[in-house]
Parts: C-alpha cells; sequence; structure tokens
C-alpha cells in the first residue's frame, strides 16, 4: 500500500511517500513559498497538486497534525466531524493547526476516495496523569480554557522509544525509556513501559529544556516584571520569548549549536554558557525522570543535536548515573516522524 505523509506548514508542503508494510521511503520533498509575495503557489491545493504530480498513485494519506487537545488520544480517520474538531483545536496552536487543515481539505479536493488519516504531536503525550499535566493555577481554568500540559514532538518520542525496545531486543512493556529530541526545538519525555508520563514542553512548545531560540522554563513572574521593565507589549514580548532567547539569547550569537561549539572553543565565554545550560537543564530533566520512573533502562538521543553531536552527549552523560546500580544503555536513534505517521495510518486502516 502507498502511503503518502503530508506534513503541511503556513508556507510549506513537507512530503513522503512509503510503500508498507515494507517500509520503503519511494519519494520524498518539500514545496516552499506557499502563498508568499511573488510566488507561483498561492495556496496549499496549488502546492499539493505539485506533489501528486510527482508521487502518482497514493492509496492512502496521513497528515501531521500538530494539536489534537484532549479530543484526539490516538490517529483518526478523517472526516466531517474530526475535520470540525481539529479547527476548533486551532486556538490552542493558531500557527500550526490552520496549516495542518490546509492540507488535508486540498487533499480531499485532490484525491476524493482515498482516506486519510490525522496523527497528532500531541497524542503520545494523552497518557499522562493529571498530576503531570495540571498546572498549578485555579483548577477551572483547565475546565474553561484547556490549560494544561500537552505536550509536543509526541511521534518523534513514541518512534524513538519503539525503536529502543526492537535494538534492546526486550517488549515495550518492561522497559523504562528516557526519550531526548535535541533539534531546534527540544524536549525530553519519560516512557514508562511505552506510555508517556512526563514530557518537558507543556501548553505550548515553549515549556521546559533550552532550546535554539526558546527560554523553557523560567520564573513566571519574569513575564509582567520584563513588560512593565521595557515596556513591551503581549506580542513582543511573547516573539522575545520565542524567537530571541535560548541559546541565541544567551549568546548573542546564534541558535545554531555547531556554531556555538566552534565559538566556544575559540574562547568565547558567552557561547559555552550558553551551552553549559543547555547540558545542565537536560541533567536535571534526566535525573527527575529517572525519579519518577524509580530507575532508568535506556536513555536516548535524537533530534539534530541528539544524533549529532557527540560531545554534548557526552556532557549530558557525564555522571548522571553513577549513583544507579544497573546503568542505563545510551543509544543514539535518528527519528523519522513521517515513517511513524505511515505506519500508525497503516495501522488504523488494517
Ligand atoms: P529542527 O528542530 O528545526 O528540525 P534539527 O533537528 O536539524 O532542527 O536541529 C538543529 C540543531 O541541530 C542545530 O543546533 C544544529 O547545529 C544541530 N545539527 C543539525 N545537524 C547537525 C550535524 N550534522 N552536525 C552537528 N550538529 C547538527
Amino acid at each position: 500500500m502507498k502511503i503518502l505523509v503530508i506534513n503541511s506548514g503556513s508556507s510549506s508542503i513537507k512530503y513522503k511517500l512509503f510503500v508498507l508494510p515494507g517500509e520503503q521511503n519511494m519519494a520524498k520533498g518539500i514545496i516552499e513559498h506557499i502563498g508568499e509575495k511573488g510566488s507561483k503557489i498561492k495556496d496549499h491545493y496549488t502546492g499539493l497538486k505539485i506533489v501528486l504530480g510527482r508521487v502518482k498513485q497514493v492509496d492512502l494519506v496521513g497528515h501531521r497534525v500538530v494539536h489534537g487537545a484532549e479530543k484526539f488520544k490516538r490517529p483518526t480517520l478523517i472526516n466531517a466531524p474530526v475535520i470540525r474538531k481539529i479547527r476548533q483545536c486551532c486556538t490552542l496552536a493558531p500557527l500550526h493547526n490552520p496549516a495542518n487543515l490546509a492540507g488535508i481539505l486540498a487533499c480531499k479536493k485532490l484525491l476524493p476516495g482515498v482516506r486519510q488519516v490525522a496523527v497528532f504531536d500531541t497524542a503520545f503525550h494523552q497518557t499522562l496523569p493529571d498530576y503531570a499535566y495540571i498546572y498549578g493555577l485555579p483548577y477551572e481554568f483547565y475546565k474553561r480554557f484547556g490549560i494544561r500540559k500537552y505536550g509536543f514532538h509526541g511521534t518523534s518520542h513514541q518512534y524513538v522509544a519503539h525503536e529502543a525496545a526492537r535494538r534492546l531486543n526486550k517488549p515495550m512493556s518492561k522497559l523504562k525509556i528516557i526519550t531526548c529530541h535535541l533539534g531546534n526545538g527540544c524536549s525530553i519525555t519519560a516512557v514508562d513501559r511505552g506510555r508517556s508520563i512526563d514530557t518537558s514542553m507543556g501548553f505550548t512548545p515553549l515549556e521546559g529544556l533550552i532550546m535554539g531560540t526558546r527560554c523553557g522554563d523560567i520564573d513566571p513572574a519574569l513575564v509582567t516584571y520584563i513588560m512593565h521593565k521595557k515596556r513591551l507589549n503581549i506580542f513582543q514580548l511573547d516573539n522575545i520569548l520565542n524567537k530571541a532567547s535560548g541559546l541565541k539569547g544567551i549568546s548573542g550569537i546564534s541558535n545554531d549549536m555547531r556554531i556555538l561549539g566552534r565559538k566556544a572553543r575559540s574562547g568565547d565565554k558567552r557561547a559555552k554558557l550558553a551551552i553549559d545550560i543547555f547540558i545542565y537543564r537536560i541533567k536535571k530533566y534526566i535525573g527527575a525522570y529517572a525519579a519518577i520512573m524509580a530507575g532508568c533502562d535506556a536513555l536516548v538521543f535524537t533530534g539534530g543535536i541528539g544524533e549529532n553531536q557527540r560531545r554534548i552527549r557526552e556532557e549530558i552523560c557525564k555522571g548522571i548515573f553513577s549513583h544507579l546500580k544497573k546503568k542505563p544503555k545510551i543509544l543514539v536513534i535518528p527519528t523519522d516522524e513521517e515513517l511513524m505517521i505511515a505506519r500508525q495510518a497503516y495501522q488504523l486502516i488494517k
């Protein structure tokens, strides 16, 4: 069965074509500059037409959808009520879900009769217990506005956790795994016998680790303090926390770990500080997640930094499990969210 996986962003469509059950990747690519000034590709419909011209026969489509809130706990066959519910989730992911929906609607028009499956970034984390996802805020905020930890990168964490179990040749039901997705966005998840029980990103992807340009955990009182001090409105502050903080903000140089590594080695103190903070925060989360699972059998690294930066991995792991009798296995596993989406779409249809 030929499965087209679509990751539709605000101005791009990334795609991969797989044949399952063999899992061969037959094609992949990206259509960019959708809807941008001067671009020939005026909308997702036009972009997807180009994709379909390249991939020919498609039996099933798997869509990445960023936010499924509490409405979607697993991959779901797309129909009119499902589209309505995905639309309702747009308030929680205003930059992402509308773009994901545009891809779904374009596919519906261009591939009538071909089944489509939505796979949600948040779904894997829907197994978090309430004491992990409720914030220390008035409880009615959760009930009225859906304010809680959702977590992201779920498809990636799920993929590498499964791959870790396969490599260790053990059933998921017997493993406590900590997965670190370290790219531009970074998150870490405690996977207890196959279930995500805590994850570092929260209501939005801003919480948790230090990231390329995002600040991760900070004292929430800083939000109003900085707005007051610098006379900022909420949009300006949001921009600082998401785009001018993290590795870039601390170093004043770049969000790219390769550049920071080179700068730090040539003596730049703030580049080194940014890297030290990045590593320190990850160590704290690993310690916390090993504690809540009462152990850890495997620590998995993935994402651009996790897969390629050996020195960073070594610094993170240094001394971290010295108190444990049984040391966890350290694994580096390239993530493949598209393959995971194809697998899940295939399993649902089968
Ligand atoms: P995104 O989260 O946007 O998908 P990536 O997963 O590629 O991004 O992660 C980007 C980070 O990974 C950057 O800090 C970059 O320095 C680092 N990175 C990516 N590829 C490599 C590589 N081949 N060698 C070293 N570092 C890399």
